[in-house]
């Protein structure tokens, strides 16, 4: 089976054909840079690495764009986010749209989501967007009122195709006061006029001015991926009016398809409550990182499909929690048995069944990205994994190592899901030599007849999950619990 995904635009799961073979050309509308990201963009962006992950991962080239909004994203309230931001900090507003781009880069990284191959800047390419309105200007799909100009979307009978609203019904829906320039209230801005004191404006035919929020993504995608181009993606909360409008302005400028298929992803919710500042419900990402670990959210986040909404609770967090250590955690043994494994060759049989792994990992990513289903594969591997670092007779070195390789190539490389073992591999290294140490004092304390804190000792390491066997040769240790640290040791 091949890569199947979800198209927003035609409702239907397709299969995935690129443009040019082998290439991949996906466009991810960004941040607007005017505070800290929050796990609303958490839960989209580790939901689209993901995905550019996995056309890597079936050897596809990808140019990944994802803009950065510094310009023209105007509030309901008339305001430009940009500028609200720079008069609450009492910054100049590059030096805000500077400062915010370089803590959401650092936010990203946390979370180990790949910078993107471009991130242009929608300031950085006015000349661009003046050219996309001329174009609908002279093509009769625009309108100049008094310095600003306006789609009109009466003269695009498509407009509505991608969130199957009806200009009718949008009349009735729009929230804001009308403006009196606009023909019609779905009609939306393209560049609009700026008085003098607005300290964000260009020179354009039409006067000083500045973007409409909508014309970055049309000018920048088209730019950097060409039109049409394979990939548009973003939150579902911005597939209307955003993107709507990016369709209708960038296909009735070019007369040509603007991009194949429209990836959306669902919201986090908290509580089953949308986040707003309003509620109170509001988390950045950098006040989540100091409760939970950057890798748990993301398992979080991909232990579910990206187009379904996500409700972060407490306990559903703590959950994540407890299944990424419980992966973690059986990567590790496997790493602590390589360490004094013996040599000698990988049995065949088992080399078939981890392919039969990947094989069914594959399947479930074919399927729109199944990130949850994928993971429901790992857990069996991580099931496998433990059976085999518990059996008595000890794996190869070879064996180990291709366990190893698979969660490398599945969990590290395609979900994303730094293991980092480096780091982890040193407390291991901690913990079995501190096992080792008590049950030398044990045995000491065992040989000079003290039983009562001999047992304590005993007691204390089965509390802990390490089972110990005495012997007559000495005692070894062991762990009863699936998933976490598990040697032998002989004491002398
Ligand atoms: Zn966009």
């Amino acid at each position: 089976m091949a890569l199947r995904l979800y198209n927003s635009l035609t409702r239907n799961k397709e299969p995935f054909v690129p443009i040019e073979k082998g290439f991949v050309g996906i466009y991810v509308c960004g941040p607007t840079v005017y505070a800290d990201a929050h796990m609303g963009h958490g839960k989209t962006y580790v939901n689209f690495d993901v995905i550019v992950r996995y056309f890597r991962f079936l050897g596809y080239q990808v140019r990944y764009v994802q803009n950065i909004t510094d310009v023209g994203h105007i509030l309901d309230s008339g305001e430009d986010r940009i500028l609200k931001g720079a008069e609450r900090e009492r910054v100049e507003p590059m030096e805000l749209v500077e400062r915010y781009t370089r803590r959401y880069f650092e936010d990203m990284d946390a979370l180990n989501i790949l910078r993107p191959d471009i991130s242009p800047h929608a300031a950085g390419h006015i000349p661009e967007q003046i050219e996309l309105v001329q174009a609908l200007l002279d093509n009769g799909h625009a309108y100049e009122v008094n310095g600003s100009v306006y789609f009109d979307v009466s003269s695009w009978p498509e407009y509505g195709k991608l969130s199957g609203r009806r200009i009718e019904e949008l009349e009735k829906a729009t929230r804001t006061a009308p403006n009196q320039e606009k023909r019609h209230p779905a009609d939306f801005a393209l560049w609009k006029k700026s008085s003098p004191a607005h300290i964000m404006r260009w020179p354009s035919p039409w006067g000083w001015g500045f973007p409409g929020w909508h014309a970055e993504c049309s000018a920048m995608s088209t730019k950097y991926l060409g039109q049409p181009f394979d990939i548009h993606g973003g939150g579902v909360e911005n597939k209307f009016p955003h993107h709507e409008c990016e369709i209708a302005q960038s296909e009735a400028a070019m007369g040509k398809p603007f991009c194949r298929y429209w990836l959306h992803n669902g919201m986090l919710m908290i509580r089953g409550e949308e986040m707003h500042k309003s509620l109170g419900n509001f988390i950045t990402l950098r006040a989540s990182f100091q409760k939970w670990p950057p890798m748990a959210l993301r398992f979080f986040i991909l232990n579910s499909h990206y187009r379904g909404p996500l409700d972060l609770t407490e306990e559903a967090m703590e959950a994540a929690n407890k299944g990424w250590q419980r992966l973690l955690g059986a990567v590790n043994a496997i790493q602590w048995r390589l360490a004094d494994a013996p040599d000698g060759d990988t049995d065949s049989t088992l080399l078939s069944t981890l392919e039969n792994y990947r094989t069914r990992f594959i399947e479930a990513m074919d399927n729109d990205f199944n990130t949850a289903a994928a993971l429901a594969v790992i857990f069996d591997l991580v099931r496998e994994s433990n059976t085999l670092v518990n059996s008595e007779k000890a794996p190869t070195q070879d064996t180990l190592s291709s366990f190893s390789k698979l969660y490398h190539e599945l969990v590290e490389e395609a979900l994303g899901l730094k293991l980092d073992t480096e780091k982890d591999s040193g407390m291991v290294d901690l913990s079995r030599s501190l096992i080792d140490l008590l049950m030398s004092v044990r045995q000491e304390l065992r040989q000079a007849k003290e039983w009562e804190m001999a047992d304590r000792i005993r007691n204390g390491l089965i509390k802990r999950g390490v089972l110990l066997e005495d012997q007559a040769d000495g005692t070894s240790w062991r762990l009863s619990q699936a998933g976490s640290p598990s040697a032998k040791t002989d004491v002398e």
